[in-house]
């Protein structure tokens, strides 16, 4: 799968994810990451990028040029690799689009190409938004001063669902969320610590009473945090 990020900020973006699973899916050509910096397509001398809002205002807004320029490169440079408008998806990380699921995560795992708008300041014209983007997609219900961080928070989630990043597909298939319900919990060696030691269940051998007491305490702990899971849940 082949992510093109579109960002005044490419460098941030590349250290998130140059680091752990991600970065390793990246080198083992599971992932492809294609980073632009919006900035190399502006249209001014100086390399402006943003200016202020029609209509007054704070703050200043990113202009819509540079972005449609940077964003007819990556289409130049996937129509040479044979991606077509049917394989691709365009995202606009704001705060002002849909909150992002784990459902939303696996519909995209399923697309060849996702391009991502990181928007910065004010956010971005909204003839841009318009004319390129399919979908807006928020992290949560707070505003950040920049779309890198969601980006990155967007690639990790569809990544570490494309075939061959995980070691093991059964890794995600049992955890919070993805499962319908919150993960139970888990606990590794030392046996004792603090003077708590790991629940006896865990340490009998006996998977089927190990199973039972995963299903309850991922339940209890669902209950607790997040009931509405169980709402919808069958
Ligand atoms: N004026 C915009 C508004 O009220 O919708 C907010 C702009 S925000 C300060 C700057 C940029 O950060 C946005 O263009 C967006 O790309 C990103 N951003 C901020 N919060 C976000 C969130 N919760 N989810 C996704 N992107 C976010």
């Amino acid at each position: 799968m082949r992510f093109d990020i579109m960002t005044l900020f490419p460098d941030m973006v590349n250290y998130i994810l140059s680091e752990s699973i991600i970065g390793r899916a990246r080198k083992n050509n599971h992932i492809d990451v294609r980073l632009y910096n919006i900035r190399d397509y502006s249209e001014d001398k100086h390399r402006r990028v943003d200016d202020t809002p029609y209509g007054g205002g704070k703050g200043m807004l990113m202009m819509a040029p540079p972005i449609y320029n940077c964003y007819s490169a990556i289409l130049e440079s996937q129509r040479a690799e044979g991606y077509t408008a049917e394989t691709r998806r365009v995202v606009y990380m704001s705060p002002a689009g849909k909150v992002l699921t784990q459902k939303k995560a696996e519909e995209l795992s399923h697309v060849d190409n996702l391009v991502i708008l990181c928007g910065h300041y004010e956010g971005v014209d909204r003839r841009i938004i318009d004319e390129i983007v399919d979908e807006e997609i928020s992290i949560g219900d707070y505003v950040l001063t920049g779309g890198e961080i969601p980006a990155c928070i967007l690639v990790d989630a569809v990544a570490r669902l494309v075939d061959g990043v995980l070691s093991d597909p059964e890794c995600h298939e049992k955890e919070s969320i993805s499962s319908g319900m919150l993960e139970y919990p888990q606990y590794t060696r030392p046996y004792e610590f603090h003077g708590v030691k790991v629940p006896d269940v865990l340490i009998s051998g006996h998977h089927a009473n190990i199973d039972k007491w995963r299903d309850e305490t991922a339940r209890e702990l669902t209950e607790q945090n997040r009931p509405d899971l169980l709402e919808n849940k069958d």
